[in-house]
């Protein structure tokens, strides 16, 4: 497991290249909370808040809420919860 890729991230942006920001949500993988991560543009990379996405093959994404990414930083990627489908389609 590791942190989501740049190109995945970019993949986000595909088709709205004028947005700044899009909103990732997901249920924590380790304790089962609603996760919002909030992806925003900031050349050459991206910046990441509420939380950190991680990717087992491409678009195979799993989220950790900020306070169990602090306690797991190297998170193996055992799934705790049961995974649902994700939401990426809110934009700001
Ligand atoms: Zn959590």
């Amino acid at each position: 497991m590791m942190l989501v890729r740049y190109d995945t991230l970019h993949s986000f942006f595909k088709g709205i290249p004028q947005k700044p920001a899009i909103v990732y949500r997901d249920m924590c993988q380790g304790c089962g909370v609603n996760v919002v991560i909030k992806i925003v543009k900031h050349p050459p990379g991206f910046g990441m808040s509420g939380g950190a996405l991680f990717e087992q093959e491409p678009e195979h994404l799993f989220a950790l809420c900020d306070q169990c990414y602090q306690a797991m930083p190297n998170w193996a990627g055992e799934r705790i919860m049961e995974h649902r489908i994700s939401d990426i389609s809110e934009i700001y």
